[in-house]
């Protein structure tokens, strides 16, 4: 039985690979260096995964930005834009053009260029983000990239075989988007073309030595259409051709094989990895269904959780797979790359924001190799008195945190038990309610302004928030700073003439780590960076128990706004699903009963806000499309309880006090009835860069509520016209009722300068009182 890994996290325990690719980004060094130092790191990743005992390390799983453009890149998947940065003198040498590969994920505008970037989306349900491959019906593939063959090269010479990880030809294909797509092409109908380049890949690996090869196709435990099944079928056919001695461990995750282990399991390869943290019950099917010379890699420990692995129950998995297939074929591994780890443990020392109880419970990325080996182990019988303790003292932590009182919190499971039906219900229907909120808000008949929230973080609000954090600040220095600025703004606000203003959120600076800071059950780390996309990291918190809200969070800010201006401002909070969704969370319960709990909390917070004379509240969702799982019959159980959260986050309120939500960039159409069934009275959502285009979910759905389509996006520091909103408020208003809509940006300001965001609010307000001018004389 051999230990291997899927992926090693790129980013570096000190996040070097940031700091070495933003200075080459700004010209602080030059591109050897860059080449230099992220071998450097390489190295150094190979060591370490060998020193914890790693018998199959992986290569090329490294990345300057992201795997799928490289992919792109060893492949010859160059869109048109980009054909004339190559070749340029100053890209030879490294393995591929890095200039155009960095041009091609970020875009680039010099004198002679003004190219746009690749698009970027989540990868799978995971919050890391890939770049999205564009394929044309003309495409050609042509080698382009030998990163593949020179990292396994560089393993190598420092003594270490490699196993090459590669994106599977027909994941590659489906994870991109056809281009100009006027003959309607699929991009699959390309697999014919792709092939002879993989085959050619594969046949270069095998002459310079690889034994393995880690070819992912993560489709595969995806719903798949026969078009799909099919280009399995024939891509691994091909692949086999003339592949001896080269072996193939096709490799999926994040799900179970479901109704594709028949196609899975008859495909001509030498390896299968699954997902058994995700989808433990595959296991007997697919140990009934498994060729009998396959390799079956085993996915034990969980690489996209934080939590130690229950290496009693792990050992009994191995066990009875070894019975059936024997140890010679047998591999184990985390169930996915540890990409979507942070990567050690040990860095974290600070016990006020992760206690030492809670640490105890966790393994990061090194740690889980080091499980791995300790398995091996333990299977072979060959512990040291050193091991066997340390694998005792491993199960009792794990078996003190289930007994854990910092985990337990009765008060909060009574409240969860007593909870009925009743609760998920307002006092009265929509349109009740809408009569009420309307006079009691004084709001405008039609087109009501408001904004989403957050306003310019700017230098000197963040170095407040950091001195505060450092203690260079009192806290009574520091709250008098904010409610400045919250001051501020409410002027500015009345002064712009919107109609329900906002606090700003100078107080936070993220939406879901201020929540957490403030409720019980949730811990935080120093250092545990996981990569969002290209360089940026997220450091999510963790969620260890029962989550309880001792005290007011939000309230002081909201009222200290609402004492300083006589129009309505509304309370800001982040909803359930979202919180759940951007953190670590918990192992030994489900994500919906850890959703209402934090529901729960946020009901507290609601009914605060409310009672201090807060009449409209905010609960933000933007990750509640995230949550959605990978299969389609898993989505009603999601939405259902993802749902019933938000409902019992807001239901407290009286029919007068008026909830509103907001969601950013989501596709509405499949899952619109569940987006009526959350009930909130506005929804604002963003909707510029699609031209409105979203909306049309909710107008053939005859959504009843209101709802307010971002009428201008803000990841840009572009000041739209009054006219543009106007346009786009009238496109709205020809398949709406001008009742139901509200007038507002995208999305938070919090990226924006004030520059831009004062006279774009002003134009935003203007375009508000024309159409309701317009709509007058008519
Ligand atoms: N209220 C938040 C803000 O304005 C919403 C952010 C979001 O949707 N991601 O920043
Ligand atoms: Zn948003």
């Amino acid at each position: 039985m051999l230990t291997h890994n899927l992926g090693y996290p790129r980013i570096g325990v000190e996040r070097q690979l940031k700091k070495i690719v933003e200075s080459y980004w700004k010209g602080e060094i030059e591109k050897k260096k860059l080449v230099q130092s992220t071998k450097q790191l390489r190295v150094e990743h190979w060591a370490r995964q060998k020193e914890a005992g790693i018998d199959l390390v992986p290569s090329n799983d490294f990345s300057l930005y992201d795997q799928v453009l490289d992919t792109a890149m060893l492949v010859g998947a160059i869109p048109d834009r980009f054909q004339d940065l190559l070749g340029g003198e100053d890209d030879k040498g490294q393995g591929y053009p890095i200039d155009t590969y960095f041009a091609m994920a970020r875009g680039i505008q010099d004198d002679a260029h003004d190219l746009s970037a690749m698009e970027m989306t989540k990868w799978f349900n995971t919050n890391y983000h890939y770049i999205v491959p564009e394929f044309t019906a003309d495409q050609e593939f042509k080698p382009i990239s030998t990163k593949i063959f020179d990292e396994y090269e560089e393993a190598k010479s420092k003594g270490i075989i490699t196993k090459p990880v590669l994106i599977g030809p027909v994941s590659f294909l489906l994870l991109g988007k056809e281009k100009n797509n006027a003959d309607n092409f699929h991009r699959l109908d390309l697999l014919e073309k792709l092939l002879p380049v993989y085959q050619n890949i594969l046949s270069r690996l095998q002459q310079i030595g690889a034994e393995w090869v880690q070819i992912e196709e993560p489709f595969l435990s995806l719903d798949l259409d026969n078009k799909i099944k099919n280009a399995f079928e024939v891509a691994y056919r091909k692949l086999a051709e003339n592949r001896t001695p080269l072996k193939l461990l096709l490799t999926t995750y994040f799900e179970g094989l479901g109704d594709n282990l028949d196609l899975t399991c008859g495909l001509p390869v030498e390896g299968l990895h699954i997902d058994l943290v995700e989808a433990p019950n595959q296991l007997d099917s697919v140990l009934k269904n498994i060729g009998d010379s396959t390799n079956l890699s085993l996915g034990l420990i969980d690489g996209r959780n934080i939590w130690k692995t229950d290496l009693e129950q792990a050992v009994g998995v191995i066990m009875r797979t070894k019975k059936v297939i024997g140890s010679d074929r047998l591999l184990i591994g985390p169930s996915s790359s540890l990409l979507h780890c942070p990567i050690d443990l040990e860095k974290e020392t600070d016990e006020k924001t992760l206690p030492v109880e809670v640490k105890r419970w966790m393994a990061f990325a090194d740690q889980k190799l080091e499980e791995l080996a300790l398995l091996k182990k333990i299977v072979a019988k060959d512990l040291t008195d050193q091991e066997r303790s340390k694998v005792r003292e491993h199960q009792t932590d794990l078996a003190n945190k289930q007994n854990s009182t910092l985990v337990h919190n009765p008060d909060v499971q009574q409240r969860m038990e007593n909870l009925d039906e009743d609760i998920l219900h307002r006092n009265s229907p929509y349109k009740q309610r809408r009569r009420k909120q309307q006079k009691h808000l004084n709001l405008p008949e039609q087109f009501p302004t408001t904004t989403i929230g957050s306003f310019p973080q700017t230098k000197e609000v963040r170095q407040w928030r950091a001195d505060y954090r450092k203690g260079h600040l009192s806290q009574k220095e520091y709250e008098k700073k904010i409610k400045g600025a919250t001051k501020d703004l409410i002027h500015k606000q009345d002064k712009l003439g919107l109609d329900l203003l906002v606090h700003g959120e100078f107080e936070r600076n993220d939406m879901v780590e201020y929540f957490g800071e403030h409720f019980s059950g949730f811990a935080f780390t120093q250092n545990g960076w996981v990569q969002s996309y290209g360089t940026r990291g997220v450091k999510p918190p963790i969620i260890y128990g029962d989550v309880n809200r001792p005290e007011a969070i939000t309230v002081k800010w909201s009222t200290y706004a609402q004492s300083k201006t006589d129009k309505p401002v509304k309370g800001m909070l982040t909803g359930p699903v979202t919180i759940l969704q951007w953190s670590f969370p918990r192992d030994d319960q489900p994500r919906s009963d850890t959703a209402k709990q934090i529901a729960l909390a946020i009901r507290d917070e609601v009914s605060d806000l409310e009672e201090a004379g807060i009449s409209a509240i905010q609960i933000d969702e933007p990750a509640f499309r995230e949550g959605l799982p990978l299969r389609r019959i898993d989505w009603d159980h999601y939405l259902t309880w993802a749902v019933d959260a938000f409902r019992l986050a807001s239901t407290v309120v009286d029919d007068r006090t008026q909830i509103h939500t907001h969601m950013c960039y989501s596709e509405f159409n499949d899952i619109i009835e569940h987006i009526a069934r959350l009930d909130a009275d506005v929804i604002s959502m963003e909707t510029s860069r699609s031209q409105m285009e979203l909306l049309d979910a909710f107008v053939d759905f005859d959504y009843p509520n209101a709802i307010g389509p971002g009428v201008y996006d803000i990841h840009s520091p572009r000041v739209p016209s009054t006219e543009e909103m106007v346009a786009l408020l009238e496109k709205a208003v020809n398949v709406l009722p001008p009742e139901q809509m509200w007038v507002n940006p995208d999305c938070g300001l919090k990226t924006r300068g004030w520059e831009e965001t004062l006279p774009s609010l002003k134009n935003m307000v203007r375009a508000a009182i024309k159409m309701r001018e317009k709509l007058s004389k008519v």
